[in-house]
């Protein structure tokens, strides 16, 4: 049976696509297979983070019955199945998406990432109804863990698990802690990553962090979450000395 995992959050730009992008890689180096999924209908770029930038057919066409979902299939070099949403302004939909997660079921993936639009509009709500369980990815700042207080109702409301909270663009000036979200939230923080600018560097490069840097700390605190999706015991992974130097330098 294929698990559906979505990325939600209440505002954008705080990391979902990053996430997803770099969680479907580690997914698949465990040797699952893994989809990854384009649900940010209105603000697509999911296979930009992968290098994908031009493709005859997404999962606008999909929706539109233009095209079966086998169509729409992307496989990058990790072995991770990428099915991009449109990039072209025109492609706005009047569909609704309609029986998604059956159509994803049939693909026989062990696990589908869904990257979900922000907010809660429609085509959010829609992504969280097909998924399993959720993450919700923030930023430790007050008007955006009340935006993701928010998801987490709506969440609750549609009876879905909620895995737990990724903090993400953590700098050092941030009041919030880990603790005090995690009380606020009433659910587990299962990540935590800093504000750095490698993030970008590898979304330049086409290539999400864990490929591009794997020995970054980013990295393996996306290693962590990803085997909490799991359910494993967190793993220790070890910061090397020269990231231990750099994160103190910030560099
Ligand atoms: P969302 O999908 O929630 O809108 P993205 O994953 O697209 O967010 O991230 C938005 C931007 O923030 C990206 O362009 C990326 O460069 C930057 N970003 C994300 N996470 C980090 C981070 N930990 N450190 C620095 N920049 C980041
Ligand atoms: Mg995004």
């Amino acid at each position: 049976m294929t698990r559906i995992v979505g990325v939600v959050s209440g505002k954008g730009g705080v990391g979902k696509t990053t996430l997803v992008s770099n969680l479907g890689v580690l997914l698949a180096q465990e040797g699952l297979d893994v989809a990854v999924v384009d649900a940010n209908l209105t603000g697509a770029n999911l296979g930009l983070h992968f290098g994908l930038i031009s493709y005859p057919t997404s999962l606008h066409d999909v929706i539109k019955e233009k095209a079966s979902i086998n169509e729409a299939i992307y496989k990058h070099k990790s072995g991770v199945d990428i099915i991009p949403a449109s990039l072209s302004f025109e492609e706005v939909l009047e569909t609704e998406p309609k029986n998604l997660r059956e159509r994803l079921e049939g693909l026989g993936k062990d696990i589908i990432l869904i990257d979900a639009a922000t907010g809660l509009d429609r085509e959010t709500l829609k992504a969280i109804e097909m998924c399993d369980d959720l993450l919700i990815v923030t930023h430790p700042e007050l008007p955006t863990i009340s935006d993701s207080l928010r998801t987490k109702s709506v969440a609750k409301r549609y009876e879905k698990n909620i895995l737990g909270v990724v903090l993400n663009r953590v700098t050092r000036g941030d009041e919030l802690k880990k603790e005090n979200l995690s009380a606020f939230f009433d659910l587990p923080i299962i990540g935590v990553i800093p504000e750095d600018h490698k993030v970008r560097k590898s979304i330049e490069k086409k290539n999400p962090i864990v490929l591009e840097y794997p020995n970054h700390k980013i990295s393996h605190e996306l290693r962590k979450i990803k085997d909490y999706i799991l359910g494993r015991e967190p793993l220790h992974y070890k910061e090397s000395l020269i990231d231990k130097i750099k994160a103190f330098f910030r560099l």
